[in-house]
């Protein structure tokens, strides 16, 4: 390495004499712009190399392993406190009820029965796992548009705060087994307000054309109502919608609650139902690239509370109870997904792949929705971008492309890429697809870390076979 830059000199001897190393860097050493995507207080270290909470990631791959997903505790706590303070600085009676399906297992259960939100559940064995850290039933929220038999038994012998009911179907069958208990289950009517989110149609809820909830515009939630609020088994608190996600706007959720509520006063008028909650649901976004520039968590609190209050006022209904469902927003940033780069492969003139370890085993967002993510090379973090590369995983898969065309340092095989907004929706969609073990999960918190769930083995692959 040429001895022509000044300060690397000096901080050559420097270090010397301090007995450690020091690494060149380069005239075009900048911060990268995408460091802000990465959990809070990410840094580069004196070596170049990424730092998570205070680990140092290259050596947090060469210590688990990878493909590896880390989590900043920080920034997960951070998300939790953000949502709720936002909300109840503006609204005190706000719930904020964290969606699992985004990223669940104990420790994280155990986080978030912690922070004190409470829990949204779309199965019998998310509510399994929150069980497993003794999280408090009364605080979980039941979802999900065919929940089974033996669930909401289940769900009632386990005490389940709130059952968010879906469909005719399940109000009789959820009222027959709550009578059989002798119980009365407290209950929300997920309703459809006919609101298009301007988001992907895979994640898009809230219309008419939807397999979630009574839809107001045919008069089958006005039914639902009167329904609920004949049965003995079943106390129809309040209503429930979630439009869809991720929602770049606050526009939705004012359109949402006008018709909700208008609806509501009318139900109130016809049926004297009085609407004691109203759950908004989740879909607040989340930034994945630089180019992502979206409304912070203040800005939809003010829009949600705004309209709800202004049109509570003009209708002199009482405040509800407000609940919010954040997923995504809690959990995606404080995610870091590591991998590590294996084939390099130039189709001449056309695309130069970088092959990494994963894929869509652990993260099937960019076939499934055409999710876009930036990366760094965690171990080059201060190196500049040369050459333009494509991400690709290493399942069987045309569609197996993690980032396309994404500018780079130089990247060798050994090095490890770093996804950041990794934490939602990819390990919950993580599957053995090519028989590859499921990723370790680890948790970093201010220097520390420690494996919150291991690695997947082969005997894990082949353990439930019989032959
Ligand atoms: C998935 C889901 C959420 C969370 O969505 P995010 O986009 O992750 O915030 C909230 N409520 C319900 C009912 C959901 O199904």
């Amino acid at each position: 390495m040429p001895e022509r830059c000044v300060a690397c000199v000096r901080r050559r001897l420097t270090a010397a004499l301090a007995g450690s190393t020091i690494y060149h860097m380069t005239s075009t050493a900048r911060r990268s712009p995408r460091l802000p995507l990465f959990p809070k207080d990410t840094t580069v270290n004196s070596a170049g190399h990424l730092e998570i909470g205070g680990c140092d990631a290259f050596d947090l791959a060469r210590e688990y392993g990878t493909p590896l997903y880390v989590f900043d505790e920080g920034t997960l706590r951070q998300q939790c406190r953000e949502f709720v303070e936002r909300f109840s600085a503006r609204y005190p009676d706000t719930m904020v009820c964290y969606a699992s399906k985004a990223f669940l297992n104990r420790a994280m259960a155990q986080l978030v029965k912690d922070a004190g939100l409470g829990l949204d559940v779309v199965s019998i064995g998310e509510f399994a796992i929150a069980r497993s850290v003794d999280f408090p039933s009364e605080r979980v929220y039941f979802h999900g548009n065919n929940k089974l038999q033996d669930e909401l038994a289940q769900a009632l012998d386990w005490g389940v705060g709130r059952v968010v009911v879906d469909n005719m179907y399940e109000l009789q069958l959820l009222d027959s087994l709550a009578r059989e208990r002798s119980m009365v289950q407290q209950i929300l009517l997920r309703v459809t307000p006919n609101v298009d989110p301007h988001t992907h149609e895979f994640t898009t809820t809230g219309v008419l054309d939807s397999k979630f909830g009574f839809p107001i515009a045919t008069g089958q939630a006005a039914e639902a109502v009167k329904e609920a609020m004949r049965l003995q088994g079943v106390n129809l608190l309040g209503l429930h919608f979630h439009l869809g996600s991720p929602i770049k706007e606050t526009a939705p959720y004012e359109a949402a609650i006008r018709i909700v509520l208008e609806w509501a006063r009318d139900m109130k008028r016809a049926n004297d139902f009085d609407m004691v909650e109203l759950n908004v649901g989740g879909g607040f976004p989340v930034a994945y690239t630089v180019e992502d520039n979206l409304p912070s968590i203040a800005v939809y609190a003010d829009a949600i509370i705004g309209t709800m209050s202004n049109l509570l006022m003009k209708m002199s209904l009482l405040p509800p109870r407000l609940t919010v469902e954040p997923g995504r927003a809690i959990v995606a940033r404080a995610g870091v997904a590591l991998y590590t780069v294996g084939a390099l492969k130039e189709v001449t003139g056309v695309r130069r792949f970088v092959c990494v370890d994963g894929g869509m085993s652990d993260n099937i967002r960019p076939p499934l929705y055409g999710a876009k993510y930036e990366a760094l090379v965690a171990n080059k973090a201060n190196e500049a971008d040369v050459h333009t590369v494509t991400i690709a995983g290493k399942l069987c898969e045309s569609g197996d492309i993690l980032v396309k065309d994404i500018q780079l340092p130089r990247v060798a095989t050994g090095d490890v890429l770093a996804l950041p907004v990794c934490g939602a929706y990819c390990v919950p969609m993580a599957s053995n697809y090519n028989a590859i073990p499921r990723p370790a999960i680890v948790f970093v918190d201010r220097g520390r870390s420690r494996v919150v769930r291991r690695r997947e083995t082969n005997e894990d692959l082949y353990g439930l076979d019989n032959l």
